[in-house]
């Protein structure tokens, strides 16, 4: 059986094509690898419908399966791709796997705001999470923009990056971040099915804290966090950083300046990934 090309009529999206011929986004990007960005196709454009003959891979799983970097769903949440591209539509840069996930929040209240904050700045990580709903911003072999250039940090070694929306935790100058806190439940649970899927299917990140002495009540690491020197961003610059694998935050990780900001504050990331481990341990 040979692919099918359909031609784009007005109002269609890549979504809508896939829906029409029972198949993923996912799927269909794969076809379509000139497609860099979704979100642009044009009337007219053709568009090549793969035959999913054999390639259904995963049947029976509820992890949802990834293709190019890109999943169609986790754990029961749909995942909608919205590129965000590079400054000046330069090409998307690719990195080795690391097996460290980092965490972040937005200080926008809704998905879409924190998206188009994002968007406009084109800071992008893999994935935007709010209101019971995934976005994925970068392909998972592409660089999120979590790590800047600087050593220890090498632009080719971003590791898979959230936003959380919502901003409930951290404070850029530290005085908001005196109370242990967990995302509400349409945060918490599409960031949490993310992190039981990046645990396996070649991403591989550890479902664990970094390092032990890292506590969740920051009671290692005295105020302001937001500086270049304090003491977890003083230990991952000689050498924690990206030697020890797991789920790190952005108060942890090096080469952030000129902001060296630490969103998540004092996120009680234990039970975040307690609650991973749940997913896939029933
Ligand atoms: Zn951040």
């Amino acid at each position: 059986m040979s692919d099918v090309i359909h031609k784009v009529k007005a109002g269609e999206t890549l979504g809508a094509i896939a829906n029409q011929n029972g198949i993923t986004l996912a799927q269909l990007l794969a076809a379509n690898p000139a497609i860099s960005n979704p979100n642009q196709i044009s009337v007219g454009q053709e568009i090549t419908i793969p035959t999913t003959q054999g390639s259904s891979s995963g049947s029976g799983s509820t992890a949802g399966t990834i293709t190019a970097g890109r999943l169609d769903s986790v754990f029961g949440f749909a995942v909608e791709q919205r590129d965000i591209p590079r400054k000046g539509g330069q090409p998307f840069i690719p990195i080795s796997r690391t097996q460290i996930g980092v965490l972040h929040t937005t200080e926008n209240g809704s998905l879409e705001s924190s998206f188009k904050s994002l968007r406009d700045q084109f800071s992008a990580p893999h994935f935007v999470i709010g209101e019971g709903r995934i976005i994925q911003c970068r392909p998972l072999t592409a660089q999120g923009s979590a790590l800047h250039g600087d050593a220890p940090c090498r632009a080719n070694q971003a590791a898979v990056q959230i936003e959380m929306a919502a901003f409930t935790g951290g404070g850029h100058d530290g005085s908001t971040t005196t109370n242990l806190w967990l995302p509400k439940d349409d945060v918490l649970l599409p960031t949490v099915a993310i992190m039981a899927f990046c645990a396996g299917n070649g991403i591989d990140i550890p479902l664990q804290v970094p390092k032990e002495e890292w506590k969740d009540d920051a009671s290692d690491m005295p105020l302001p966090w937001a500086r270049k020197g304090n003491s977890r961003r003083i230990a991952a610059a000689a050498g924690d950083f990206p030697t020890r694998k797991g789920w790190w935050m952005h108060v942890e990780v090096p080469c952030q300046g000129p902001t060296w900001h630490h969103d998540c504050g004092r996120l009680r990331r234990r039970e975040m990934i307690a609650k991973a481990q749940e997913l896939l341990n029933p």
